[in-house]
């Protein structure tokens, strides 16, 4: 079997990812590269999409890689008000140099408000053309908390991915 970069067998590999932004006035919402019409937006150095966050450090951490803070210093000023969309392309580049691709994911968006059914096809449509895979390997959740914890008290939105990264077929 073939050796990877990382010393192992080419093997599938699973990754996880979690995010948090606070909600603020006079901010954009941008999930998943979605702009969605709100009174509040996230708070971040980028354009904030935590869903996004969370997707490329379930991308990056599935390859051994570190995570996003690595990649994309938030001090960094090239990152200042950045689509994360294009972090994400970004990604998907420096997962295909190490010899893996996206095969799946699956992201849960935890939210009070808004309601974000009514986005969730745009949302994985932006997604999957970024990445250049076909919709049907992502998939996009949004739960509530019941009112509980800051995404309850709506100071903030978080969000988790996991995915499934397999090795570039030569
Ligand atoms: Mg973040």
């Amino acid at each position: 079997m073939a050796e990877s970069y990382l010393g192992v067998a080419r093997l599938p590999r699973i990754g996880h990812g979690y995010d948090v932004h606070r909600l603020v006035e006079n901010r954009k919402l941008v999930l998943c590269g979605v702009e969605i019409p709100w009174e509040k937006g996230l708070l971040g150095h980028s354009d904030a999409d935590v869903a996004l966050h969370a997707l490329m450090d379930a991308m990056l951490g599935a390859a051994g890689l570190g995570d996003i803070g690595l990649h994309f210093p938030d001090k960094d000023p090239r990152y200042k008000g950045i689509s994360s969309l294009l972090l994400l392309k970004e990604t998907v580049r420096i997962l295909r140099t190490a010899g893996y691709e996206l095969y799946n994911a699956d992201l849960t968006i935890a939210a009070q408000q808004p309601k974000l059914r009514p986005y969730i096809a745009s949302m994985i449509d932006t997604m999957a053309e970024a990445i250049g895979i076909d919709a049907k390997q992502l998939s996009v959740k949004a739960t509530t908390t019941e009112g509980l914890g800051f995404e309850g008290r709506m100071e903030g939105i978080s969000a988790q991915a996991v995915c499934l990264i397999q090795p570039v077929s030569i």
